[in-house]
């Protein structure tokens, strides 16, 4: 099959059902399968265990990442425990200091009980990496662009780093924001791709899902094994509706990407922000990283208001387009004040995010009306 993206995300592991010849996956909707004699079966035994929807978007999630293998989980979270798992008592996780708030809150509240340690660094800083690494860290885990300030992190400077300890730990990159459109971690380095498909992938707001891509099939027949001994699987109605989403995801990201820089230059220059941040904007500290390293900017804008945390939350209660509320990457735009919505459980922990920042997640509504609705909301503050 031919190996551009676009073409992958339509095709790849969804051949036409050959039974009938269905053009689009069917939604598989049984928990169990007709044996033809005692464990004599066409590859499927039971759902929890493997389901053909499922199997076509773990085939698609897989090749858009340059993979051949991908296991799909009930939630983003789903994944992350699932990887965590790899671990053994006793083992040191170092992960990037403003990761997804119920990553970190998974980190801390739960693994953290099962004898697990975490120290956490701005990954961004390859030197802060290099001495954050312990002779017991066996995984290293980070987003990038990371949430919400959407730092970018060398990915194949942090391979690299990892590649030259005694044992290297495993590489994780959360690649939710950047999609593998705009970055494929694994052809950097990266051990683990997980991603929430809920935002982008699926781009709809209108599912929760998860998947993990390993470059190594050890890996993934591990991942595979706790896939089906603990369950966490998405069912055949939720797959579908990712695999419908990420047929379109190219074309989406490319027009999420240029509705947000053009956002990201109109706060840029407006007098009641005090800075922007978008990887793709030539202010953003790793602009030129970001460009080495993604094919666009992706579709989140975050920027501080120079009153405030009080100015912050009255631009986000007066947006009418930019609807307020938690999640992203759907076609509607949101926005949300990350310190006390999608944050909230890194308050008083060194995670803690500034409380005037405002996330912006730029959906494909006309950019103009966009920008209309915040020069609005930004009235009051000029
Ligand atoms: C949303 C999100 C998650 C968690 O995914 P769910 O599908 O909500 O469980 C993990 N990482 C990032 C970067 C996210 O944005």
């Amino acid at each position: 099959m031919p190996d551009h993206f676009e073409t992958l995300a339509i095709h790849a592991g969804q051949d036409p059902e050959k039974t009938t010849g269905a053009v689009m996956t069917p939604i598989y909707q049984t928990s169990t399968y007709a044996q033809a004699s005692v464990g004599q079966h066409l590859g499927y035994e039971y759902s929890r265990t493997g389901n053909p929807t499922r199997t076509a978007l773990e085939t698609c999630l897989a090749a858009l990442e340059g993979s051949n293998f991908g296991l799909a989980f009930a939630s983003g979270m789903a994944a992350v425990d699932a990887v965590l798992r790899l671990l053994e008592p006793g083992d040191h996780v170092l992960a990037g200091n403003d990761v997804y708030g119920g990553t970190f809150r998974l980190f801390d509240k739960e693994f953290s009980r099962y004898g697990l340690r975490f120290s956490y660094v701005d990954t961004s800083d390859l030197d802060q990496v290099k001495s954050g690494i312990k002779n017991n860290t066996r995984l290293v885990w980070l987003e990038t662009p990371s949430n919400p300030l959407l730092n970018i992190t060398d990915l194949k400077g942090i391979a690299d780093i990892l590649r030259a300890a005694d044992r290297p730990p495993y590489l994780v990159v959360d690649n939710t924001f950047a999609t593998p459109y705009l970055q494929q971690p694994i052809e950097l380095g990266a051990d683990m791709v997980v991603h929430s498909t809920t935002k982008y992938i699926g781009g709809h707001s209108d599912v929760i899902g998860g998947v993990v891509i390993s470059a190594a099939e050890e890996i993934h027949n591990r991942l595979g094994f706790l896939q089906n001994a603990a369950g966490a699987v998405p069912g055949p109605m939720d797959c579908f509706l990712v695999l419908r989403g990420l047929k379109t995801l190219a074309v989406r990201m490319d027009r999420h990407a240029s509705n947000a820089y053009s956002i990201a230059d109109f706060l840029g220059d407006h007098p009641a922000v005090l800075e922007v941040r978008y990887p793709f904007h030539p202010s953003h500290p790793h602009f030129e990283l970001a460009k080495s390293q993604m094919k666009n900017g992706g579709g989140m804008v975050s920027f501080t208001m120079k009153d405030g945390a009080s100015a912050a939350h009255h631009v986000a209660e007066m947006t009418r387009l930019f609807t307020l509320a938690e999640s992203l990457g759907g076609v509607e735009s949101l926005i949300e004040i990350p310190a006390v919505m999608t944050h909230l459980s890194t308050a008083g922990s060194p995670l803690e995010i500034e409380p005037g920042l405002i996330r912006l997640s730029v959906g494909l509504e006309h950019v103009d009306d966009l920008l209309e609705d915040l020069e609005n909301a930004l009235e009051a503050y000029k």
